[in-house]
């Protein structure tokens, strides 16, 4: 369980994790994409982790809900609030909580997911950032069944969100800008599944430690 303080920690880890992982991203985004997600994220994360910094003694869900709104704002186009959606969900899902645990987690996540899909009306199999959500919350769901604890079910999250990123590589896609490109897209793994496994992967690294 994270109670606020973790999450603060967490948010601040995740931002800085995007502000270097800026240069990867964008190659990936400029193979399929117009290169420019390295520095969509970068720039989100930024301006999140100052927010959150300033913020002191907020709540778990003031944290995420801090977060996601920067993201929404900050960013323009698609991804603030594709991307914002999901600290958005993960907010919701701590309502009444002092603590984020598993089931908050995976509820989040799984929310994330939903609402990410409903706004860009993407699927699975459409070569965007869902084909990582969507093993991912599958996992989740699977290791509360089992009652995993949080750190096993994020570091099982995290293998099923590489899994993820990689399946996309053979792909055609049916959403964002590589959908122009049609077959010449197959062979490139998708930008935004790639931020999403990263994030998974830090949130797991973060609850390790
Ligand atoms: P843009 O495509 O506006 O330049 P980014 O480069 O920041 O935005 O993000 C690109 C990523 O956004 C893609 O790699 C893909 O994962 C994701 N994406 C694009 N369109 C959608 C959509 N409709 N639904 C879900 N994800 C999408
Ligand atoms: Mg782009
Ligand atoms: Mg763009």
């Amino acid at each position: 369980m994270l109670d606020s303080i973790h999450v603060k920690a967490l948010l601040i880890k995740i931002a800085d994790m995007f502000i270097e992982k800026q240069d990867e991203l964008a190659k990936l985004d400029a193979v399929i994409g117009d290169g420019d997600h390295g520095v969509t994220m970068a720039r989100g994360a930024k301006a999140a982790k100052a927010k959150v910094e300033a913020l002191e003694e907020g709540t778990c869900r003031d944290y995420f809900k801090l977060y996601g709104r920067t993201l929404v704002s900050t960013l323009g186009g698609a991804m603030g609030p594709l991307f914002g959606s999901i600290f958005l969900e993960l907010s919701k899902a701590c309502k009444g909580q002092e603590q984020i645990g598993l089931q908050a987690f995976t509820h989040g996540l799984k929310n994330g997911m939903t609402k990410v899909m409903d706004l860009g009306g993407a699927k699975p199999g459409d070569k965007t950032m869902v084909d990582a959500m969507d093993p991912v919350v599958l996992s989740m769901e699977k290791s509360l069944d089992d009652g995993k604890s949080l750190q096993e079910a994020l570091s099982l999250a995290a293998k099923a969100g590489e899994e993820g990123v990689n399946h996309t590589i053979p792909l055609i896609a049916k959403r964002g800008r590589s959908r122009y490109l049609q077959e010449k897209a197959i062979g490139h793994q998708d930008a935004g599944a790639t931020s999403y496994y990263y994030l998974i992967k830090t949130i797991g690294e973060y609850v390790q430690e």
